[in-house]
């Protein structure tokens, strides 16, 4: 039998989304309730993104 290859694994997640810019992060990164792109500065929204979480 042969091993089989790990499949990524997706999942939607809410993340904080620059409004101005690409840039995003997940939110157990943030500790701030209303962050602001690190990027760019300007203000983030909540998003749900699916992301590659393995
Ligand atoms: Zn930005």
């Amino acid at each position: 039998m042969a091993w089989s290859k790990p499949e990524p694994e997706y999942a939607d997640e809410v993340v904080w989304q620059c409004t101005e810019c690409i840039c995003w992060s997940r939110q157990e990164f943030v500790s701030e309730l209303k962050p602001h792109c690190s990027i760019c500065g300007a203000k983030m929204i909540e998003q749900t993104r699916n992301i590659r979480i393995k």
